[in-house]
């Protein structure tokens, strides 16, 4: 009886450690921490399903079927989520994919990029730094300037003149 007991008491023991390093683990592969966050049910409640699909579900919007791809209006680019400006009109260029494009964001710590690996391809993903949410992708066959190109929903994005 007593032995079992103690036999109990030890892997309870480890148990514990186990879940413990496991909550550690979990914290520090978590998704990155954002200044501005809230639940996906407060998300659904300022968003169209699009613009939650897209920020919320790292969702893609159809090419040439969207607000911005040919908007040639000189201004702002800020995240649909909480406002952070993004991209400028004045970044912006004819990538000829039917989504904005932009050669650099509006400041580069406005924007946050991670590694995408889904649907079998590796591709570098782009985010608003302030609350995480999905704007694009970033490839490296934009114009000379920079060589880079920033593939952007406009869904993920609000546009204000000037
Ligand atoms: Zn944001």
């Amino acid at each position: 009886m007593r032995l079992s007991f103690t036999h109990k008491k030890i892997y309870m023991k480890q148990l514990f450690f186990v879940l413990i390093g496991f909550a550690l683990f979990g914290c520090s592969s978590d998704a990155q921490q954002f200044a501005v966050s809230k639940t996906p049910e407060e998300w659904k409640k300022m968003l169209t399903s699009e613009q939650y699909h897209i920020t919320r579900e790292q969702g893609t919007e159809p090419a040439f079927k969207n607000a911005y791809w040919d908007n040639h209006e000189k201004g702002t680019y800020v995240c649909v989520c909480c406002g952070q400006p993004v991209f400028s009109s004045a970044h912006k260029f004819e990538s000829g994919t039917g989504w904005p494009s932009f050669y650099q964001p509006i400041s580069a710590k406005n924007v946050g990029t991670t590694t995408d690996k889904s649907y079998s391809m590796v591709r570098t993903e782009v985010h608003c730094s302030r609350c995480g949410a999905h704007l694009g992708h970033l490839f490296d066959d934009g114009p000379n300037l920079t060589g880079l190109r920033y593939c952007i929903n406009s869904a993920s994005l609000k546009f204000n003149k000037g």
